[in-house]
């Protein structure tokens, strides 16, 4: 069993990828299978610059 985390880079907090404790993003945890055929986990963690829902440093153009 693994676990993978998918960590925005260069987000404005610090993400928890131990595994010890919940991140504060509040992460989606997924069951995926490897290419053995083990299954593992994926952790995605949310940015919270929200930068998924604006274009990065974009500047109006009017
Ligand atoms: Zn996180």
């Amino acid at each position: 069993m693994s676990t993978v985390h998918v960590v925005p880079v260069g987000d404005l907090i610090a993400h928890d990828s131990s595994g010890g404790q919940p991140c504060v993003c509040g992460p989606t945890t997924k069951p995926v299978k490897a290419e053995d055929g083990s299954m593992g986990w994926m952790v995605v963690h949310h940015s919270l610059d929200g930068r998924e829902l604006r274009e990065p440093r974009g500047r109006s153009a009017r």
